[in-house]
This record gives C-alpha cells, structure tokens and sequence, in this order.
C-alpha cells in the first residue's frame, strides 16, 4: 500500500496529474474518521490517489469516483485492483455532467475536485445525492495563490478561471441551503453542510 501510494506520487509528478495536497488528503482522512463517513462520492478520480487514501480510512470505507479522462480511469483501474480495493473504490468512467447516478444513491461525503471552472455545476447537481448530515469538500480554492487576484492575471484563460473559482466562493458565502467553513490546507479547502 505505501509503496503504491510512492509510485502513484511519481506516476503523477512524472505525468502532470493535479493530485492532491498531501495536507489536503491527511485532513480529509481526519474528517473521514472523526466523522464514522462511510459513503463517498469523488468527482474527478485521476489515478485514484485521492479515492484510493479515503478508501483505506477504514473497513467501512466505500468510494465511487468518476473519472472522464480515459487514460487516467485505466490508470486508476489498475491502482484500485494493485492494492485490493475493488470492492471499495468504484470507478465511473464518464463526464460528472453527464452521469445519472440511481436516484436512491446518498453519500456521506462528496468531494468534488475535477474541472476547476465547474465547482458550481457539480455541487448543484450532486447535492442532491448528499446524505441528511453529510458534507461536501471542494479542494483547489486557493488555485495556487491566484484567487482573490484574478485582476492581476495576464493570461486570459487562467484569468475566466480563476475568476469562476471566486464566484464559486461568492456562491458558497451566499448559500440559502448550505453553511460552508474554508480551510487554509494545502491549495485551500472548503467543507460545505446543510444549515
Ligand atoms: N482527486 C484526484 C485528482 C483529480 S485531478 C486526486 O487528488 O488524486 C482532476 C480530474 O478531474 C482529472 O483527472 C480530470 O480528467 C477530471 N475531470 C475534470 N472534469 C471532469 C468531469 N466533468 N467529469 C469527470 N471527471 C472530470
Ligand atoms: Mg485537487
């Protein structure tokens, strides 16, 4: 499992994965097990870094994550299967926004963490799929520093994005629904529940 972990870090430095903080991940293990979560939803899945360390927080650990990027859903596959996890990490190979999940189907967590620009999209769609007392994670709300500075940004498309980041903060602050508290951990984090 360590050794995978090591190799999964390498395969994403060498590759240009966007995988998680290692900050990041301890506190979202930490929230995990302070809280009994059992069912987690992950859109954006890469190789399966961030699916694979929630899945071992616990025996009772069981994470879906959707993945649309073909060779990074083969990629985590193959690490599921490598550490025995086939039973708890289901991998959905299709875009988030175009995925009807069982309409029964709740999760205790959901943590959203694929296209940057599509935070909000994503939380209103799956919102619906989050269990009474569960929780939504979005990682990546600092986006290396640049948002709460869009101004200053030269090039156009960070710029459009960064800028939906921020809007995506603004609509987090101004939620009828949900009270969501922001984390100063690794790219930033923000943990969102329903008042
Ligand atoms: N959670 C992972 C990292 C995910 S990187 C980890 O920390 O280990 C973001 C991923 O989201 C990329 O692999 C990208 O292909 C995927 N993605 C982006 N938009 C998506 C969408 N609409 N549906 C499914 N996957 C998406
Ligand atoms: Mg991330």
């Amino acid at each position: 499992m360590k050794e995978l972990i090591l190799d999964m870090e390498k395969y994403a430095k060498d590759h240009n994965v966007p995988i998680i903080e290692k900050n990041s991940i301890a506190f979202i293990m930490k929230f995990i097990k302070a809280n009994g979560i059992k069912n987690v939803l992950e859109i954006g899945g890469a190789i399966g870094y961030s699916s694979i360390l929630m899945a071992s927080c616990s025996q009772d650990v069981k994470v879906t994550t959707i993945e649309r990027d073909e060779t990074s859903y083969m990629e985590c596959l193959k690490n599921v299967k490598k550490c025995g996890f086939d039973q708890k990490v289901n991998v959905v190979f299709q875009d988030a926004l175009d995925l009807n999940l069982p309409e029964e189907n709740r999760y205790d967590l959901i943590f959203i963490d694929a296209a940057k620009g599509q935070n909000m999209k994503f939380f209103e769609k799956y919102k619906f799929f989050l269990a009474d007392k569960g929780a939504i994670i979005t990682d990546n709300l600092k986006f290396h520093g640049y948002v709460g500075n869009s101004d200053k940004i030269e090039s156009k498309n960070l710029k459009s994005l960064v800028k939906k980041i921020e809007s995506y903060i603004e609509f987090l602050n101004n939620n009828e629904e949900f009270v969501t508290k922001f984390y100063d951990v690794g790219d930033g984090l923000s943990i969102s529940v329903r008042k």
